[in-house]
């Protein structure tokens, strides 16, 4: 999206805040309408999401992962960083979501809020892990030391609802603490919100409770939390980050896992090379389509005017599918 166009949709912004979202990257803020407004920058999407609908017209919401970019190990441009370094508010997930982005955090004290603090993450599958693993073997000393500095947890917390309306109460509690003449309408918009999440939490609970099969295959290990939260298990094929490829060790068992327990489907995302998944797929016999771990939408679906909801809805249709839920 160019910068005209992004200005036009600032000017309504106040009645579609969410539209908004799509203008990530370098784009500068039009200064007429944002005027007086918070200027949050958001890691990604989901987080982008939450900020903008706990801020509604009293913020300014940049996400900076661009839209169809994956947005595990963010590289940021110098002018990302000057972004970052004039927000009023960084809203981002560390756990080494983005090493890039959390040695700048690191540098913008309070102003910068690491939101899996707060939404209190586990370590993840200890498939995911393993997998993770076994690249690293391969990968620089470098990255591994990232790695095990973050703990080896899994960041991927915003894919169960009910830990994604933890996070909406605690981007409300730091708009509240940047802005706090605004806090009724920040903690407002967050309850909202939540309502919508506790409906979505309540529909995947109902949608998952009765099927033929609980294991699924992914194509990185993002699923965890919404696995442990509806009683289902995740085989992924590459690790928490999608960068940590599988080895043929790991393939040979994921295509012993599907046959012997009649996996109908290997799921790929958009955001990533489904060339594994359909290699997988077509070893197995097993069909291939798509799970989002919502990392980022895609154009797509920003002119659908999908959100997170809506997106997971979707996973929940796949999921029910795959899994023969009743
Ligand atoms: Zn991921």
């Amino acid at each position: 999206m160019n910068r005209s166009s992004c200005r036009g949709l600032a000017v309504i912004a106040a009645v579609t805040a969410m539209v908004l979202v799509g203008c990530g990257g370098d784009d500068e803020p039009a200064a007429d309408a944002d005027a007086g407004r918070l200027q949050i920058v958001a890691n990604f999407y989901p987080v982008a999401e939450v900020a903008t609908r706990v801020g509604g017209d009293r913020v300014r919401v940049t996400n900076l992962t661009p839209v169809g970019v994956e947005p595990h190990d963010l590289e940021l441009t110098s002018k990302q960083v000057d972004r970052l370094e004039d927000a009023d508010l960084v809203l981002y997930l560390g756990a080494g979501f983005q090493p890039a982005l959390e040695d700048v955090a690191d540098r913008l004290g309070d102003r910068a809020i690491d939101l899996t603090r707060g939404v209190g993450l586990q370590k993840g599958a200890a498939e995911a892990i393993e997998a993770e693993e076994a690249a690293g073997e391969e990968a620089e000393e470098a990255a591994t030391e990232e790695h095990e500095e973050h703990g080896a947890t899994d960041p991927h917390f915003w894919l169960d609802p009910q830990l994604m309306s933890k996070a909406v109460d605690e981007v409300a509690d730091a708009l509240a603490t940047a802005e706090p003449s605004a806090a009724a309408s920040f903690r407002a918009n967050a309850s909202g919100y939540k309502r919508e999440l506790t409906k979505l939490d309540m529909d995947l609970e109902q949608g998952l409770a009765e099927c033929a099969r609980s294991e699924f295959v992914t194509s990185h290990a993002a699923f965890y939390y919404l696995a442990e939260r509806y009683g289902l298990q995740q085989l992924p094929i590459a690790g928490v980050s999608p960068e940590a490829e599988p080895d043929a060790d790991r393939l040979a068992t994921l295509a012993d896992q599907i046959r012997a327990k009649g996996i109908t489907t290997v799921f790929f995302e958009e955001l990533v090379s489904p060339k594994v998944a359909e290699t997988l797929a077509r070893e197995t016999g097993a069909a291939t389509a798509v799970l989002s771990p919502i990392e980022g939408l895609t154009q797509e679906e920003l002119d659908a005017d999908k959100d997170y909801a809506a997106v997971m809805r979707d996973n929940l249709a796949a999921l029910r599918a795959a899994l023969g839920c009743r």
